[in-house]
């Protein structure tokens, strides 16, 4: 059944939702450089307008650091997830992962930054539970250096491990938790809040580190990967408007 009927159907008849969406390249399409990602007026109208409903609870869970994602999102009645669901926060609702350390990712950072002279371009980005390096900007012919420092801090710090993004390394703590543990912790505590009865569980992403949550959600949620990858996800759709649609629909069935 297409995915816009789907949603008619499963919402109908006063059913809850709580639906998660990744940020860069679902809720806004992907740019050049992270910091140009900027949410749309009209699609953070509609996001509103679902946060407030009583039917729903929203979720946006991303890489990117908390504060940076909650800035970026600036709604309230959200529930964010920052550095892949490391830290959660929003809606009455706080977590942060209790075997992550900031000292490791710390120390990550100063490593990486003693390394980076060798790599003009190489950016790196504080966020806390996570250290970013960011290599958009050195020379293509310079990207195997990048990777040797990736792997030489790694070998050094055994409790830290790498997520690998569009020209980016993300440096976290190696606790086993990923968007598919963290996308799973959030649908137990929002759905816990919703009033009684049938609940419609939705998660969408374009990324590789969105398919833990396609996984870890299986059984339990209507899943998109937005994008023309394969992928463990339900359903495909092209971009960023398909998503878009996605939200005034999901509106216009649960929002006043
Ligand atoms: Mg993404």
């Amino acid at each position: 059944m297409p995915l816009l009927d789907r949603l008619d159907r499963e919402l109908g008849e006063g059913a809850g939702l709580v639906a998660i969406f990744d940020y860069d390249g679902t809720l806004t399409p992907l740019v050049s450089t992270p910091e140009a990602a900027v949410l749309a007026p009209s699609v953070r109208a509609t996001l509103a307008r679902l946060a407030r409903s009583e039917r729903v609870r929203l979720a946006i869970l991303s890489g990117r650091g908390l504060s940076d994602l909650k800035a970026r999102v600036a709604l309230n009645d959200v529930v964010y997830g920052g550095c892949h669901g490391l830290e959660i926060a929003g809606r009455d609702l706080r977590f942060r992962h209790p075997r992550a350390r900031a000292a490791d990712i710390a120390a990550t950072r100063r490593e990486l930054a003693d390394a980076l002279p060798a790599v003009p371009g190489a950016r790196l980005e504080y966020k806390g539970l996570a250290v970013t390096l960011h290599y958009r900007g050195v020379r293509p012919e310079r990207w195997s250096r990048v990777q040797e420092i990736a792997s030489s801090v790694l070998r050094r710090r055994r409790t830290v491990t790498v997520i690998q993004g569009h020209r980016i390394f993300d440096f976290m703590p190696r606790v086993g938790w990923n968007k598919g543990q963290a996308a799973r912790w959030m649908v137990r505590r929002m759905a816990s809040t919703l009033p009684r009865g049938r609940v419609v569980v939705l998660y969408a992403g374009d990324d590789n580190t969105d398919e833990t949550a396609f996984a870890a959600l299986r059984h339990r949620a209507l899943t998109i990967r937005v994008g023309a990858t394969p992928t463990a996800a339900q359903y495909s759709v092209q971009g960023v408007r398909d998503v878009q649609a996605l939200l005034r629909r999901m509106a216009s069935a649960l929002a006043a």
